[in-house]
């Protein structure tokens, strides 16, 4: 089944995400000024890059901008340095009824220590999900507990040597570990995508803790990046594995972040390109992956990870589609905290799951992180970030309805 945008916009109870107002009422007027000064910063492509240069070179040489940076860009992407630094956050997305996603954002560990120090993290999130209904996942990459070369090596098809198996068995432990404390809490726990030279190796990780731990229910997710040009087949399959094994398939379903890097190493290393040739092919895949498991609900529990309106809109009207009631606890809606809140909020809104993932980390750990989302809110050929232009609306707005509001006290 596929619902062209037309049907989905003229559906009497589709949702919509214009509410600004919805969408920013947890912030103040101070506060989204705030805001609006940040997103007109990196919105504007040369302060952008001269920003990130002077940020990487002022840290690099310890010059005194870590206040600065905690101000603005950190506050607006990240929780904080600590879980403690996030509960704000935490209660806050709340009162509006959105759960949170503590995501320790340290990226680049290349030592055991650093691979432990982030399991005992990611376990730490989990104990604080312990009991509450607030964190409904806890989420992890295998990057950060694995080096990265070694996962690469082993999808590869190479020969470990002694020291290298018993790394890679610590790995399968750790990854072990966090599956066993998720179900032990009574939580969930996400395993995020990566790059395709080392998913098969994640693939095989997930699959096999969800053969162990998604017996009655999902506890364990793996991610789906429709980026992909295989990647429908791939869930397929996967579903297809899950139903042979009797066991529930966790699907966090994403379009794939690293679309520039794939693309350049299949150039230089001489093999097909994995990532579909334009964006349209990325998107149906999207929204036939979200009829795909919405078809297979009896087995498939969802968390569709999206900025993207359409997609958004898709899958609410999917939900209709196939009778599943908004807060039908198999199937959540995921944005990153700090970004999408017209979607985000207007979902919580009208009554579904919506989680937010919220970043948390080390100022200097989390920088790439930022940089990212610095780059990604950049304007594009001259035009203002979705984000921008949504804080700039609800400004305005908000300066109208005080304007009358003055009105209509001086004229009665
Ligand atoms: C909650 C959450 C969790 C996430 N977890 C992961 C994760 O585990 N792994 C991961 O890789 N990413 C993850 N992401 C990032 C995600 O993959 C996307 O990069 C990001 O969300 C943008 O896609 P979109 O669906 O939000 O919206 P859109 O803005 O509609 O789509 C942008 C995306 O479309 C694709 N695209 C753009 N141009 C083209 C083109 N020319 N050809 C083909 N495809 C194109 C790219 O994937 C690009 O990122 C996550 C995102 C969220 C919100």
């Amino acid at each position: 089944m596929e619902l062209s945008q037309h049907n989905i916009l003229s559906d009497p109870q589709a949702i919509t995400f214009d509410d600004t107002a919805t969408a920013f009422s947890y912030k103040s007027d101070q506060e989204l000024r705030k805001t609006y000064w940040v997103f007109a910063a990196i919105n504007h492509p040369a302060i952008s890059r001269i920003g990130t240069n002077l940020v990487k070179f002022a840290l690099n040489i310890k010059l005194p901008v870590r206040h600065l940076i905690k101000k603005t860009i950190f506050r607006q992407f990240v929780g904080g340095e600590t879980i403690a630094d996030c509960e704000p956050t935490i209660q806050l997305l709340a009162r509006y009824h959105i759960k949170t996603i503590l995501d320790y954002s340290v990226e680049g560990e290349k030592t055991e220590k650093g691979f432990e120090q982030t399991t005992l993290e990611t376990l730490a999130t989990l104990e604080r999900a312990k009991g509450s209904e607030l964190f409904p996942f806890a989420v992890f990459k295998v990057t950060g507990i694995a080096d990265a070369k070694l996962l690469e090596k082993i999808q590869a098809g190479h020969t470990l040597t002694t020291e290298e198996e018993s790394a890679f068995q610590r790995v399968k432990d750790r990854v072990e570990r966090l599956c066993q404390a998720a179900s032990d809490t009574d939580t969930r726990i996400l395993i995020d995508g990566e790059e395709s030279w080392i998913q098969e190796v994640i693939d095989d990780l997930a699959e096999a803790m969800m053969e162990k731990f998604n017996k009655g229910k999902a506890v364990v997710y793996n991610t789906y990046q429709m980026y992909r040009k295989d990647m429908l087949a791939n869930l397929k399959k996967a579903f297809q594995h899950a139903a042979m094994k009797q066991y529930q398939l966790g699907a966090k379903l994403v379009r794939g972040a690293y679309m520039e890097k794939e693309r350049e190493r299949a150039q230089e290393k001489g093999y097909p390109d994995p990532i579909q040739p334009n964006k349209k092919a990325t998107d149906e895949d999207y929204n036939r992956a979200l009829v795909f498991c919405l078809n297979n609900k009896q087995r498939i529990a969802l968390v569709s990870g999206s900025h993207n309106e359409y997609s958004n809109y898709y899958l609410t009207v999917l939900m209709q589609k196939y009778n599943v009631a908004p807060q039908d606890p198999s199937i959540y809606f995921s944005q990153l905290y700090g970004m999408s809140d017209h979607i985000s909020f207007n979902l919580a809104k009208a009554g579904y799951n919506v989680a937010k993932y919220v970043p948390y980390g080390p100022l200097e750990a989390v920088m790439p992180y930022l940089f990212r989302r610095a780059e990604e809110n950049t304007s594009v050929a001259g035009q203002s970030s979705r984000e921008f232009t949504l804080i700039k609306k609800e400004l305005k707005r908000r300066r109208h309805s005080k304007a009358d509001t003055l009105r209509n006290k001086t004229n009665p």
